[in-house]
């Protein structure tokens, strides 16, 4: 009874929406919310006039070119294990991936959690077990699980390189740019269960657009799309949240308290966005012992990004998928040019998988 409920709600919202007569740009910032609406259709179902875009919402994607030279560089360093997420195996780098690197020797773990990393450290003490930090503010709160892990066991063999991104400083850096039209922001549910609503007041007040922290059902999204909707027409522009059952407004102040404590805001370069102040998470020098980049004193690798490849161009949502002439022919799931074809949250791969559909 209550999924009918549901399901009415939903259907009545749509129609609302697909009645809109405005010409209206959302873009969705979360690799979840990319996947959720090409896997329903949603784009299909919107007015001519409203366009659902995505953003720099997925962190494998917006891992800059440079820093997948380093961790390529990092991989063939003697007596590393390199401890992953799967999604960054077969992400290009300027001239080899690590699998790539794993065919010609290098030990490179897949994992799915930090804590898995901490355990190899514990198993192979003549190693050093680094683990590749990727995430924005839903994964940091593990990585600094996992140092903590170490440093109460004195665990000497592991480390840490950091590649962990905080997004409102790249919604930022999204809203003042003039180039770029974003009426309306579907924000990322998961991020937002951690870092709550408050960076999304100052943007919607800044900007003057609305965010909507947005669920992953299609009827959490088009409910999200409606508020904007709603918000867009009253002459509003705030922050709301639509995924009430998951996201409380001050966030998982535990989690925030966790970031705090192991790592502190650095420059950091996104794919397609640059370099953005404050945007990074470095270990803290207290933790140094578990730091990586402190380990390792590798070079600073330029950014060289693929030829032909816009991933940079789709993560900043000025052209979709499509767009791409590489798209399809040449650059596939099996043959990914970019990250976006690659990662399980990729705008590439989503388009690639659900049917190739057009806004
Ligand atoms: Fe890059 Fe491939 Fe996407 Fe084109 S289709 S932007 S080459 S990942």
């Amino acid at each position: 009874m209550v999924m009918q409920n549901t399901d009415l709600h939903s259907t009545y919202l749509l129609e609302e929406i697909r009645k809109e007569k405005l010409e209206l740009s959302l873009m969705e910032v979360c690799g979840t919310h990319t996947m959720a609406i090409a896997r329903s259709g949603l784009k299909e179902l919107m007015p001519k006039g409203i366009r659902l875009i995505s953003g720099p919402g997925c962190p494998v994607c917006v891992t800059a070119q440079a820093d997948i030279d380093a961790v390529v560089a990092l991989a063939r360093e003697p007596l590393v294990i390199l401890a992953t997420f799967g999604d960054m195996m077969r992400v290009p780098g300027s001239e080899s991936s690590l699998a790539q690197e794993r065919s010609r020797g290098a030990d490179i773990r897949v994992v799915y959690s930090p804590l898995d990393a901490v355990a190899l450290a514990r198993s192979n003490p003549g190693r050093e077990v680094v683990f590749l930090g990727i995430g924005f503010e839903t994964t940091a709160p593990a990585v600094a699980a996992s140092i903590e892990m170490a440093a109460t066991e004195d665990i000497k063999n592991y480390s840490v390189w950091s590649l962990n991104k905080l997004v409102p400083p790249a919604l930022n850096v999204l809203f003042s740019d003039p180039e770029l039209r974003v009426d309306g922001l579907i924000c990322p549910g998961h991020v937002s269960t951690v870092i709550g609503i408050s960076p999304y007041v100052e943007l919607a007040a800044r900007y003057k657009r609305p965010c909507v922290v947005t669920g992953f059902e299609p009827s959490d999204i088009i409910e999200g799309i409606y508020m904007i909707l709603t918000q867009i027409k009253q002459g509003r522009s705030e922050a709301e949240i639509q995924y009430r059952r998951v996201v409380k407004p001050q966030g998982n102040v535990v989690a925030q308290k966790m970031i705090d404590r192991f790592f502190e805001p650095v420059t950091a370069r996104w794919r397609g966005l640059g370099s953005i102040p404050a945007s990074g998470l470095a270990i803290r020098k207290e933790y140094e012992a578990w730091d990586a980049r402190v380990k390792f004193a590798l070079p600073e690798f330029p950014e060289r990004p693929t030829r032909g490849c816009s991933c940079g161009e789709i993560l900043k949502g000025k052209i979709t998928p499509l767009e791409c002439p590489l798209f399809g022919r040449y650059c596939t799931p099996s043959t990914p040019i970019g990250p976006c074809m690659v990662s399980q949250e990729g705008a590439c791969a989503a388009y690639y998988r659900y049917g190739r559909r057009v806004n």
